[in-house]
């Protein structure tokens, strides 16, 4: 095991924690830098499990393609577009099925499309709204007055049913925002901070008074290329074709010697003008900077020692469970023709997943000819319970679900089921202001810097940012030093 200290060598040595697609981004990025600097950098990636890419994960299986985490990303913020095109991965990228791309919502048991132009909470445009069967004429007058709703001023946080009661009303946070925008962080709407997760809408009332109007002018400044497109979450999202866990596979192979799995950091220490870095069963190393890329709360327990109430502003930082249930279908045995690739199912219908979506109309190449490949959601805050059921009991309670709502009583050829306990940070009220504390005293550590899903941005775009942010912070911080 290396134990010489850092000085001791030239290079200069950064260990990372956490082998999600958060440290691989930061690692690569410490890498690139190093090189066009033309600076000696021993990059050491530290990985728990002897999986790398944490919620990336895919499965090839039969001629299958399952995604087991997370089976797209937005094209709008381009770091993983950009990141994949670097990795050399540009003619992977695909989009959406666009003859499948509608989402659908589950409204008393059937599936109802969303309206056209509807984006995630409020609409563009009140046509589509007045001929929809997803809400009640009352519901529909109440939406027609959000343009004349006064915007609050305060600008403080807010909760997401706060936000859209107050704007367009129950019925739409009931039906429309909790699954959609609630889904994509499955969380509880009432404590979901609507500033920290979707505050273009909240620039929206802010400077159109309305996030009717303000959804207008996107769309006339985008021009009518998205017309057609319901629901922004299924359109403008992006994967590979050999299935988004190629993503941290590609980076790994790139990385090679670099990685360590099976290397569970215990806790980090500042000792001189290095730091070191201690394992479970008691060896340590050392480096001169540390990137932390691990979850929040695994950071808290790492950082105890260094800085108590930075651990314990880490530790408030909670997570949800979650659970994916593939399953592989013959194409023969769905009742009708398909015609959607997806849909939410709201709370308020009191059912056992979170969504589900047919993911090889979804994207291509991800079943044979003559299969389906299904996927379900299931768990979160609303429905924790459900992390409690056998893996056998899961896979009943979404072939129930399937089979209530896509109308599918076969059987599926296989079902694999992928449990992510502890997956998904929680943006509460208050996170703002909790995380601006939080980097305010990690800046204040020297060599040092944490990156991850649980700050700014749980989206894999978000979490590429900021891993590459952190690994230019240290070469920056290394710069300096000398
Ligand atoms: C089921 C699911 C579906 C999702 N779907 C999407 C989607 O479709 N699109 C999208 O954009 N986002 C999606 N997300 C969110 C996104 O995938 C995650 O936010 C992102 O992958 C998190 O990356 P990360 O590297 O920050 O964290 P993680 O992936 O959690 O990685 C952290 C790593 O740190 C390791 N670690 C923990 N403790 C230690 C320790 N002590 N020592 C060493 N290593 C440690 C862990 O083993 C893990 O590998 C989804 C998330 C989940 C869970």
């Amino acid at each position: 095991m290396f134990t010489a200290t850092p000085a001791e060598s030239k290079a200069r040595r950064v260990i990372v924690i956490g082998g999600g697609i958060t440290g691989l981004a930061a690692t690569y990025r410490l890498r690139q830098l190093a090189a066009a600097r033309e600076k000696l950098l021993e990059v050491t990636l530290l990985e728990r499990s002897e999986h790398l890419g944490g919620a990336l994960e895919s499965i090839r299986r039969h001629g299958f393609i399952f995604e087991t985490g997370a089976d797209s990303f937005l094209a709008e913020k381009p770091e993983a577009r950009e990141l994949a095109t670097r990795l050399g991965l540009e003619s992977e990228l695909i989009p959406t099925r666009a003859e499948f791309r509608r989402t659908m919502v589950v409204r008393a048991g059937r599936l109802v499309e969303v309206p056209e132009g509807f984006s995630l909470m409020a609409p563009a445009r009140l046509g589509p709204i007045l001929l929809s069967e997803l809400f009640s004429p009352l519901g529909k007058l109440r939406i027609a007055l959000e343009p004349f709703i006064p915007a609050r001023r305060d600008g403080g946080e807010e909760s997401l049913a706060s936000f859209v009661t107050r704007r367009l009303g129950r019925e739409v946070l009931d039906r429309v925002a909790q699954p959609l925008a609630g889904g994509i962080y499955t969380a509880d709407p009432k404590r979901l901070s609507i500033t920290a997760t979707m505050p273009r809408f909240v620039e929206m009332e802010r400077r159109y008074g309305s996030v009717c109007r303000g959804l207008r002018a996107v769309e006339r400044a985008r021009g009518a290329t998205a017309k057609g497109d319901s629901g922004a979450r299924w359109s403008l999202f992006l994967s590979l074709r050999s299935g988004l866990g190629t993503l941290p596979e590609t980076l790994a192979a790139k990385l090679g010697g670099t990685i360590r799995s099976a290397s569970e950091v215990r806790s980090i220490q500042r000792e001189g003008d290095f730091w070191r870095v201690h394992f479970e069963g008691g060896a340590s190393e050392v480096a001169d900077a540390v990137v932390c890329a691990a979850p929040a709360f695994a950071a808290a327990s790492m950082l105890g020692a260094t800085n108590e109430r930075l651990a314990k502003l880490l530790d408030e930082i909670s997570y949800a469970s979650a659970a994916v249930v593939n399953l592989a279908f013959r194409e023969r045995d769905f009742p009708s023709r398909l015609q959607s690739f997806g849909f939410v199912v709201p709370i308020v219908e009191r059912r056992q997943i979170i969504a589900g979506s047919l993911s090889s109309l979804k994207f291509e190449n991800r079943a044979p000819a003559g299969f389906v490949a299904a996927r379900a959601f299931v768990g979160g805050v609303l429905q924790n319970e459900m992390m409690n059921l056998s893996d056998d009991d899961m896979i009943a309670a979404v072939r129930e679900e399937f089979r209530a709502l896509v109308g599918i009583t076969a059987a599926p050829q296989f079902a694999i089921v992928r449990r992510w306990p502890d997956s998904m940070p929680q943006y509460v009220v208050g996170h703002l202001a909790r995380v601006t504390e939080i980097e305010r005293l990690a800046a204040e550590i020297p060599a040092f810097a944490l990156a991850g899903a649980a700050y700014r941005g749980v989206g894999i775009p978000d979490c590429i940012r900021g891993g590459q942010a952190a690994a230019e912070k240290i070469i920056t911080q290394l710069s300096a030093d000398r």
